[in-house]
């Protein structure tokens, strides 16, 4: 069975592009450095196929080309122990989600290239810290049914309070992310959506104000909240597609999936 694999120029491209660090946003080992011989580098690291290189491979792709499958486009740097993971177990690293590690990665990596040294060190700690953050921000939205259920909106006060609550739950979050970093953007983005939706609804009384289909400030409140919804929702759709983590019940239904 013929075996399309990598070329020694791919695999350098793969590597540098990677800048070395394992693609697993879980693990980021860098896979060069030093070997105790002083005339020789260690290198850990393993170019793997997103798609297979040979039929009986994980996620082989028979539509792919020769070419394509040999192609610095299929493939993903990874340490060793990362590589066998994802070869070894199929199902739990299909091509899509590999495909977001790579992209992130190389985003990350592009964004530490043009900070300081130290300043590289804390990005990329961050962004493994992140992805707890970003569990967790996605829980705050799956526990505020105002987000979902539709019959919390008949409750404008319910709502507000809910907001404001989630909006505090935000701003305790943004002390754990690095300042500037993309995950201290993502919540100051989320805040600023939610500010919005305060200032626009600011000359309503929410406390008096009932459901009520003739009541043109009871319209004005319901659009506003659709909006809000739409926005954080797509807000929320790019988040947890970005870390390969799936939206539970009601929250997931009512999220669009961004393309
Ligand atoms: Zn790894």
């Amino acid at each position: 069975m013929p075996r399309h694999d990598f070329s020694v120029a791919v695999k350098r491209q793969l590597a540098l592009r990677a800048a070395h660090f394992c693609t697993n946003p879980l693990c980021l080992r860098l896979t060069a450095g030093p070997g105790s011989n002083l005339e020789k580098g260690l290198g850990t690291g393993h170019a793997a196929h997103i798609c297979a290189a040979s039929k009986l491979g994980p996620r082989y792709d028979e539509n792919q080309t020769e070419a394509e499958r040999r192609s610095a486009n299929n493939g993903i740097w990874l340490c060793r122990e990362c590589g066998d993971m994802v070869d070894k177990d199929e199902p739990g690293f299909p091509v899509d989600k590999l495909r977001a590690w790579k992209c992130n990665h190389e985003a990350m990596i592009a964004e530490v290239r043009q900070q300081g040294w130290s300043k590289s060190i804390e990005l990329l700690r961050s962004n493994s810290m992140s992805i707890d953050l970003a569990r967790r921000i996605i829980v705050l939205f799956e526990d505020r049914r105002v987000f979902w259920a539709s019959f919390d909106a008949e409750f404008p006060d319910r709502v507000r309070m809910s907001l404001e609550q989630l909006r505090a739950n935000l701003s305790t979050l943004r002390r754990e992310c690095a300042p500037e970093g993309s995950m201290d953007k993502f919540i100051v983005a989320l805040l600023k959506t939610i500010r919005h939706f305060f200032n626009q609804v600011e000359h309503l009384d929410l406390t008096k104000l009932q459901c009520d289909g003739g009541n043109s400030d009871w319209l004005f409140f319901e659009m506003a909240l659709r909006t809000l919804r739409k926005s954080v929702g797509y807000q929320i759709g790019v988040l947890a597609n970005s870390y390969s983590i799936s939206l539970q019940g009601e929250l997931a239904e009512s999220i669009p999936t961004p393309k």
